[in-house]
């Protein structure tokens, strides 16, 4: 075997397995608290560092994801009896709604659980 014929095998064994053992630590930092993972709504899953809680607002139409600079619910911790045990990690926070952008867009379409307006009332 060449070295170039090497070369190429163990790339190619590397980026194979690469992806496996990636997807291995971070599963194993989540089961640990010390990686997080956030859902988005296209299915995608994000990893972060758990250096604090996330917090997003997310807009349905235009897919726009903000994140908040302080916690909503800090004042408003996990209440024990709820837990019952449970010793949370981190949390993360999705509002999901229409950002301000969207809501003022003349060009949307208008919301779908409105009637259409007749175009001829009196025929
Ligand atoms: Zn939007
Ligand atoms: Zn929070």
């Amino acid at each position: 075997m060449s070295s170039q014929e090497l070369h190429r095998r163990l790339s190619e064994t590397q980026r194979s397995m690469g992806l496996a053992t990636v997807y291995r630590q971070l599963r194993w930092l989540q089961q640990r608290g010390l990686v997080r993972s956030r859902l988005l709504p296209s299915g995608e899953t994000l990893y972060a560092p758990v250096d604090h809680d996330a917090h997003h607002l997310t807009c349905v139409l235009c897919g726009n994801s903000v994140a908040l600079p302080v916690c909503p619910m800090h004042d408003h911790p996990l209440p024990a009896d709820l837990a019952g045990g449970f010793q949370p990690l981190f949390h993360t926070l999705e509002y999901y709604g229409h950002c301000a952008d969207c809501q003022s867009d003349p060009d949307q379409p208008p919301s779908p659980t409105l009637p259409p307006a007749p175009s001829h009332p009196d025929s």
